[in-house]
């Protein structure tokens, strides 16, 4: 529990969530600004920051939660589409600093855009490449 974190808070019941699915390790909750009626969070009770330091078993646990939640979310708003976020820091617009995934339902039309890209130059995609190195 991080005393400053509103996730936490939420875990613990000292502030309020609209609660979609609860487990030992695992809290879904209406996203309070949805992009669309049904947008979920989907956190780990305990609290990490980000991605990279949340343990391989609980980020494994959170996607099936995710695949079991999904349809019921969906079909409850009415579409069958949606996106999976997840803004993993600062720079990446992470705002809440506990980790969570975002599902948002999407209806034709609805607005909601999605990044804007770019094509690499010549020579880029191999010079990028060739600075990753997996170890
Ligand atoms: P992110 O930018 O990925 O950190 O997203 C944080 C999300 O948390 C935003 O979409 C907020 O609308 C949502 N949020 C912040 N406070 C609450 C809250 N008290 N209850 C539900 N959602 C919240
Ligand atoms: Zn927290």
């Amino acid at each position: 529990m991080d005393n400053n974190c509103i996730f936490c808070k939420i875990i613990s019941g000292e502030f309020p969530s609209h609660k979609v699915y609860e487990d030992d390790d695992i809290l879904a909750f209406l996203d309070i600004t949805p992009v669309n009626p049904g947008h979920t969070l989907v956190v780990p009770k305990q609290h990490y920051c980000d991605l990279l330091n949340l343990p391989e078993d609980l980020a494994c646990k959170i996607v099936s939660v995710i695949k079991k939640i999904t349809p019921a979310i969906l079909a409850g708003v009415g579409t069958d589409n949606f996106n999976l976020g997840l803004n993993n820091g600062k720079k990446a617009g992470q705002a809440v600093d506990h980790f969570h995934w975002h599902i948002m339902p999407r209806f034709e039309d609805d607005g909601y855009e999605l990044w804007h890209g770019r094509e690499y130059k010549a020579g880029e995609a191999e010079e990028v490449l060739e600075k990753i190195i997996l170890k």
